[in-house]
């Protein structure tokens, strides 16, 4: 079974193609400047990271998404460089879709129900959800005989209790607004769940962990019995850790008060606090690889300082996280670039905290793999494991559930 995966952004289309058979991935490529009347570009890899993979890059324009997607249907189909001979050995088309709303707690096949779903969304999800519902239009005309599942990043955020999910505001006006805690990165958090209780070989309704997705953007998830109980990020992405750009948890009293004294709109400090905090706001860059350098080879106060706020934000929040599940912890899971990659963060996260079984193996903390692997003693209670994400991956898995579910 043929499955590909599609996330439509504004002006970018990001595509893969998966053989279920094996996992492998076939072909995929990036779309970018869709939109931009004078210039475009697609970078196509055929059998990516194989000893047999082969790159196209064209630069054209890509007026809009048909366009764009068009020409990606072209490559996949070519004579001699497709990888199918058309579009129908497709058996679905995974959607990234960012919003699911108030309402939608699980992945879906696409319909008109599905479809005003996403649109009753674009309030929640103004930057990502109208484009997501474009690239689904988009491929319903130019795969005809192919069916759409629509997979929401606010899916494990969905499984949450009500007292997770609820903020301590006027309940009406929750309701009214549909403020709740959503939490993002939830497929990639599903995936680490799915493969942490595999790795640990456990029955997912038995396993309790804590996932680290920890990139330019970061949250923290947090599993019992398989399904979330909470997750650090809130009614948008900008709750929680400190981040790249974004400053995460702070006294949401400060909002006002910058807006009284600076006279600047509620936009203003929305942009403020979403593109121009975080790490950049702190230090001035947004690369832990650079702040690690400016901090250990230069002495740079700045990048010292907003790497022990970072850490400290991540280390708080575990820690609640560690008490919401009564320590009953299977594992802690470090996935995304810094995850996956800073031994160094992922040290001092978990530094001091054997008194409560969590022991790292700092030998095996400090070797580089690509691999899914336990970094943590033999005798840690906590088991400490790196999983590298595949949100992709897990868009086609669950494209496949659904379609067969609605076969069945
Ligand atoms: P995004 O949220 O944009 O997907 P990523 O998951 O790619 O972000 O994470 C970006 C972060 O990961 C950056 O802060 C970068 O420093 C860090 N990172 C990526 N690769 C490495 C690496 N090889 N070593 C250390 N840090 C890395």
């Amino acid at each position: 079974m043929k499955i590909l995966v599609l996330n439509a952004g504004s002006s970018s289309c990001k595509y893969k193609l998966f053989n279920m058979d094996d996992h492998s991935v076939l072909c995929q490529g990036l779309v970018e400047r869709i939109g931009d009347p004078t210039t475009g570009a697609l970078t196509h890899k055929i059998a990516p990271d194989t000893d047999k993979e082969e790159k196209i890059a064209l630069e054209e324009p890509f007026k809009d998404h048909a366009v764009a997607l068009n020409k990606v249907i072209a490559l996949l189909t070519d004579k001699d460089k497709g990888v199918i001979k058309d579009t129908n050995e497709i058996s679905v088309i995974g959607h990234r879709v960012l919003h699911g709303g108030y309402f939608q707690t699980t992945p879906a096949l696409v319909d008109e129900k599905c479809k005003k779903t996403i649109r009753d969304a674009f309030p929640l999800g103004p930057l990502h959800n109208p484009p997501n519902y474009t690239g689904i239009e988009v491929a319903e005309k130019l795969f005809p005989n192919v069916p759409n599942v629509a997979v929401f990043d606010t899916a494990f955020g969905m499984q949450m209790p009500e007292e997770a999910y609820t903020y301590a505001l006027p309940k009406a006006l929750s309701k009214e607004l549909q403020i709740r805690r959503y939490g993002f990165h939830g497929t990639s958090h599903i995936y680490l769940v799915n493969r942490g209780a595999a790795f640990m070989h456990k029955p997912l309704e038995q396993f309790n962990c804590i996932t680290l997705h920890l990139g330019n953007g970061s949250s923290l998830g947090c599993a019992q019995n398989g399904k979330c109980i909470d997750t650090s990020m809130g009614l948008t992405p900008l709750e929680g850790l400190v981040m790249g750009t974004r400053c995460g948890s702070i006294d949401p009293a400060i909002v006002p008060y910058i807006i009284s004294q600076k006279g600047i709109s509620a936009q203003e400090v929305d942009t403020i606090m979403n593109k121009k905090s975080g790490l950049l706001g702190l230090c001035g860059q947004t690369d832990l690889r650079d702040i690690h350098r400016m901090a250990d080879k230069e002495n740079n106060a700045d990048a010292i300082l907003a790497r022990k706020i970072l850490i400290r934000s991540i280390k708080k929040t575990l820690g609640s996280f560690f008490f919401l599940l009564e320590g009953k912890v299977d594992c802690l899971i470090f996935s995304a670039g810094i995850g996956e990659n800073d031994a160094y963060v992922r040290s001092q996260v978990v530094k001091g905290l054997e008194g409560l079984g969590i022991c790292m193996d700092q030998e095996k903390n400090a070797t580089r793999s690509g691999d899914e692997r336990d970094i943590s003693t033999a005798d840690s209670k906590v088991k400490i494991l790196v999983i590298p994400t595949n949100e992709e991956l897990q868009i086609a898995l669950t494209a496949q559930e659904v379609l067969a579910k609605s076969k069945s």
